[in-house]
């Protein structure tokens, strides 16, 4: 039984920690009162204090955007996930746009998903092809490639506390997003790979789907057998359509 994972990814946004106080109490509302769905929201690094604060203890969890894999050192910039795990319980790895603008590299994923768990945080390691490779017929080449490099230096899938979400580039942020069919095909793709690593753990791990998810389109994700959750972007700024994918996820229940 896999209890649906739904994230918010509110990326660089909002720009005051007040706004993300009272984003992360509206959220916090409804997720309080959903015990069969996990609610995470990722704020910016800068505001996870004052969001885990905001979330009370109670079910709404925290997660940040990315970290180093690295405890220390010379890497100016960066949130080690020592730090982070006072702070949070999950983190995206390898979204879409750190590959893009920060040379965020499928090696880079690997050590940092391992990283996290390493330090009993939650990973959410994205994946997912570009338009170019989608129309070039290479999709199930790039999930197989990116998977099995965010995964590599796992040991064991099961009781990881891994989620995976399925991320189209073409879809995020765009309106366009993939079908339900579609987003299964994959899906069920990611969990056959999962299966060829560790057949015992593979069924554990909540696969999310990301890209365009709104209100209107959430609950034809939720209905596929594969898809347990949504890693949500802009919907997840606006605290009447995330409390709606909220309760989309926990009305179809977990998978
Ligand atoms: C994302 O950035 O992970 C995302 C899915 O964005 P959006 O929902 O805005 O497409």
């Amino acid at each position: 039984m896999r209890i649906p994972v739904i994230a918010g990814n509110w990326k660089m946004n909002p720009p005051r920690p007040s706004e993300a106080t009272s984003l992360a109490l509206a959220v916090r509302e409804v997720a309080d009162n959903l015990p069969g769905v996990t609610t995470v929201v990722c704020p910016p690094t800068v505001f996870l204090a004052d969001v885990r604060r905001a979330a009370g203890g109670g079910r709404l969890h925290v997660g940040a955007q990315t970290m180093h894999w690295e405890e220390t050192g010379a890497f100016t910039g960066e949130t080690s996930p020592a730090m982070l795990a006072e702070l949070a319980g999950f983190v995206i790895i390898g979204h879409s746009e750190r590959r893009q603008y920060d040379n965020e590299t499928d090696e880079k994923v690997g050590r940092k998903v391992a990283a996290a768990v390493g330090h009993g945080l939650r990973p959410i390691a994205a994946v997912g092809e570009t338009a170019e490779e989608r129309r070039a017929g290479s999709t199930a080449e790039v999930i197989d490639r990116q998977v099995r490099a965010a995964l590599g230096g796992l040991g064991r899938i099961g009781a990881s506390g891994l989620v995976v979400a399925y991320e189209p580039v073409w879809a995020i942020g765009t309106g366009d997003a993939a079908s339900g069919e579609d987003a299964q095909t994959v899906a069920a793709q990611i969990r056959a790979i999962l299966r060829d690593l560790d057949p015992g753990g593979a069924d554990e791990v909540p696969i999310q789907y990301g890209g365009s998810c709104t209100p209107d389109n959430a609950a034809e994700y939720f209905a596929q057998p594969d898809i347990d959750g949504a890693l949500v972007g802009g919907a997840s700024l606006k605290p009447d359509a995330f409390a709606a994918i909220l309760r989309a996820a926990a009305e179809l229940g977990p998978a």
